[in-house]
């Protein structure tokens, strides 16, 4: 029996952890990965995603989620809300309706209250200090970029009966403009899935993202058959390649994706790290770090510095 389930970022560890057991049982497509994003977005201390999520220009939390079947093709989409607790699973919902499965802002909140989503303050007093941190900052030196803080929780799972299915849920860029939205609840960009194929998703800089409909694309690479291994780290050195020649830069950019038989692929342009468990291997952290030109990638476990190092940055007192 195959099963896998790998996320971005070392936020998704205890998530995947603790549901990576339903893809052995034929439960509902999506229910495990849906409620591991459920548990991230509820940690008030991973500060891009859900609850305790990073803030807009205006000191507004402001989120983005999606969920693809890739077994029915179906996706459900949200960009910009506000104040609804767990994004993922109004994403998930949008997925089930024949209609109106990409839904923003104003119109996204008045169909989950239709809905009975529950709503709640998402901005945190630690996230307001932030956002006031940064403030400072950048009163203080006008050529720093406000967009240096993000990342998005996305996962692609394989259940038992070879359903594929990805999410992604984030607040996007800190200190974007309201009503900016990335890449995360964008079909292609931010995810897909074909459960005949594999699933990717995508996280960092969104506005680079998008120019390449990255999670399509390596999804299309599985189609024709090339390796999930080293075709991701392909994808994104090719299109960081592209992207320096049309503008001297490209932001970060990092994907996980699997394949259809549960295999995992990862490529990234800058330090990046994820989280995978399958059929073989107890979940685990990996830290991902391209070289130079990007032509290679070294996989490891994380330090023990590492991690601690982690966990201090996400409590200690901002200063
Ligand atoms: N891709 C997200 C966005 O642009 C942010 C991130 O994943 O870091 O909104």
């Amino acid at each position: 029996m195959k099963y896998a389930m790998i996320g971005t970022w070392r936020m998704a560890y205890e998530a995947i952890a603790n549901n990576i057991d339903q893809l052995k049982q034929s439960t509902a497509p999506g229910a495990a990965l849906v409620q591991a994003i459920v548990e991230v977005e509820n940690y008030p201390y991973f500060k891009s995603v859900g609850y305790g999520g990073l803030p807009n220009q205006e000191c507004e939390v402001e989120l983005d989620a999606a969920f693809m079947n890739g077994s029915t093709l179906a996706i459900g989409a949200i960009g910009g809300v506000k104040n609804i607790k767990n994004p993922i699973k109004l994403a998930h919902h949008l997925s089930q309706e024949k209609f109106n499965s990409f839904l923003v802002a104003a119109g996204a909140e008045k169909y989950a209250q239709q809905q009975g989503f529950e709503f709640t303050n998402m901005l945190t007093k630690r996230a307001q200090q932030h956002y006031q941190k940064k403030l400072d900052l950048l009163r203080s030196d006008p050529t720093l970029s406000p967009y240096d803080g993000h990342d998005t929780v996305g996962m692609v799972s394989l259940d038992s009966q070879n359903n594929l299915c990805v999410g992604t849920s984030t607040s996007g860029l800190f200190m974007k403009k309201p009503g900016r939205v990335g890449d995360s609840p964008v079909m292609g960009s931010g995810f897909y899935a074909d459960s005949e194929v594999g699933g990717a998703v995508a996280t960092g800089l969104g506005e680079d993202i998008y120019k390449g409909c990255l999670s399509f694309l390596v999804v299309e690479k599985l189609r024709q058959n090339f390796d999930v291994k080293t075709v991701v780290q392909e994808v994104v050195k090719e299109f960081n390649d592209k992207l320096i020649q049309k503008y001297g830069k490209c932001g970060p950019i990092s994907i996980v994706a699997l394949d259809k038989n549960g295999e995992y692929g990862v490529g990234t342009n800058c330090e990046f790290s994820f989280v995978v468990g399958n059929h073989n291997q107890v979940t685990t952290i990996y830290l991902a770090q391209p070289n130079e030109d990007l032509t290679k990638l070294t996989i490891t476990k994380p330090s023990p510095k590492w991690l601690a190092d982690y966990d201090r940055a996400r409590k200690e007192p901002i200063k």
